[in-house]
């Protein structure tokens, strides 16, 4: 199932973690990109939609393996450069060093990671838990925090519904 679909002209999310709708009013994924300050190009709209269809972060060789049209190596990373900076996209954390990229669905004005992730022992995918509060961290025997970074790992949904068929 892709988790998002376009109903009455806008791109609804449908959030992998807890199935709760995330509505956001774009008419395409050209305005989508151009409220992001992204010219939209074909290939960068086939990058978005990539991210669009995916819950959890993708890495390189997942980007690779889904991109169909022809990029070539520049282009790709030129792509992935823009969404960084311009908050598209953010890098979340994995098992190992690979990087990988998730779809950033929060305010666009917010660049900095402000939820936890999730990541499946199981699956080895990391999910972003938009919608779980975290605790807020101010300041702490002098230290003055300015971010907090939350892992949590442990076994999601789809791997836990498998395992009940299993068993
Ligand atoms: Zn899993
Ligand atoms: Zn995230």
């Amino acid at each position: 199932m892709e988790n998002y679909f376009i109903k009455d002209n806008n791109v609804v999310f449908i959030e992998g973690v807890n199935d709760d709708f995330l509505m956001k009013k774009f008419n395409s994924k050209r305005e989508y990109l151009c409220n992001y300050g992204i010219r939209s190009t074909p290939f960068r709209t086939e990058l978005l939609e990539i991210f669009m269809e995916n819950s959890y972060g993708l890495t390189h060789k997942d980007l690779q393996q889904r991109i169909k049209s022809n990029p070539d190596k520049a282009t790709i990373y030129r792509a992935l450069d823009i969404f960084l900076e311009k908050g598209v996209i953010h890098k979340v954390p994995g098992f190992n060093s690979v990087s990988k990229y998730a779809l950033t669905q929060e305010e666009v004005s917010c660049h900095s990671e402000n939820h936890a992730h999730f990541l499946c022992k199981r699956c080895k995918k990391t999910f972003c838990m938009n919608d779980l509060a975290l605790p807020e961290y101010t300041n702490f025997n002098g230290f003055s925090i300015t971010s907090a970074r939350l892992v949590l790992e442990g076994i999601c949904p789809s791997c836990a519904e498998q395992e009940v068929v299993v068993g």
